[in-house]
């Protein structure tokens, strides 16, 4: 099989030879940002909004990119051609690059810039007719006064915690709270529950990712017709839903009946998560970057 070929600051190199220094920041203080993406029939979904969030990031954290965004945009496609994906996950992270033992990033020279394209590993399928079954963890989002959860940055071990802590409750996925006990996001993906016919989210003040995924429910929501919300949610809400579902890059939508042992709404995805996730299915391979 042919090695694959990963996009490491301009140049297409095999997996194995794909190696950054011990002294790269993003190694050393997680001082970087990434993207996850995904590929559907050739088509980059929503590269542009990802590309966009990706350099809000960069801006955040005063990291100069090191390209434009077009030069970004055809090094994705390249990492896709150059392995052959047509139907995949991409991983694009740009870290503060090589500097000395220090923290301040003044050492560092020149962001590292990877490209990974590669297989996509989606919640195992029964998951989407059943339905998840998530737990609430202890472990908080961070604070937006701590570190902007907009922020997609290399530092992400207090999801790393809530994801360990979920699966010491045999959970695949977590609900964290923010610091007044509302509810954030889960560990890699948005939430959103339907009430009453109408759905309702976190709002990113409250520690939610400003999630592509979220973005398309948001704007898919609005072209069917069916309410949507940013709202303070507890888990009273939760409970209370008649539908509950999670969005991400790759878990698309996917339906939640079970919250730390509770039952909530109906016994597989409800059809306001039905209609959603159809109307997803029909965008991704139109919405996007053709390579
Ligand atoms: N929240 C967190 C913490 C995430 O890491 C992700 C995955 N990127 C999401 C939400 C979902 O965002 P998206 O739809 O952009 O993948």
């Amino acid at each position: 099989m042919k090695a694959m070929k990963i996009y490491l600051d301009g140049n297409f190199v095999d997996k194995d030879e794909a190696k950054i220094s011990v002294f790269d920041h993003g190694l050393l203080y997680g001082d970087g940002i990434f993207e996850g993406i995904r590929i559907y029939k050739n088509c980059i979904y929503r590269l542009e909004e990802h590309l966009e969030r990706l350099w809000y990031s960069a801006k955040a954290i005063l990291l100069e990119m090191p390209m434009t965004m077009e030069e970004m945009s055809e090094a994705v496609c390249e990492s896709c051609r150059q392995n052959n994906l047509t139907d995949g996950y991409i991983r694009l992270i740009v870290t503060r690059g090589q500097g000395n033992l220090g923290l301040s990033p003044e050492s560092c020279v020149k962001p590292t810039v990877i490209i990974i394209a590669d297989a996509i590993r989606l919640y195992p399928e029964e998951h989407y007719t059943k339905g998840l079954a998530i737990v609430t963890v202890p472990t908080r989002r961070v604070a937006p006064a701590a570190l902007d959860p907009s922020i997609k940055s290399l530092n992400y071990l207090n999801n790393v915690m809530a994801k360990m802590e979920a699966a010491q409750w045999g959970a695949l996925e977590a609900i964290m709270l923010n610091d007044h006990g509302y509810v954030a996001e889960c560990t890699g993906d948005n939430l959103f529950v339907v009430h009453k016919g109408a759905i309702y989210t976190p709002g990113v003040a409250n520690g939610a990712l400003r999630g592509i995924t979220r973005q398309a429910v948001m704007d898919l929501a609005a072209s069917l017709d069916i309410k949507l919300e940013e709202k303070n949610l507890t888990r009273y809400d939760i409970w209370n839903a008649d539908e509950c579902f999670l969005t991400g890059t790759a878990a698309e939508l996917i339906p939640v009946v079970k919250l730390d042992g509770r039952k909530i709404g109906l016994d597989g995805p409800g059809p306001i998560t039905k209609k959603l996730h159809a109307a997803f299915h029909d965008e991704v391979t139109t919405h996007g970057t053709m390579i």
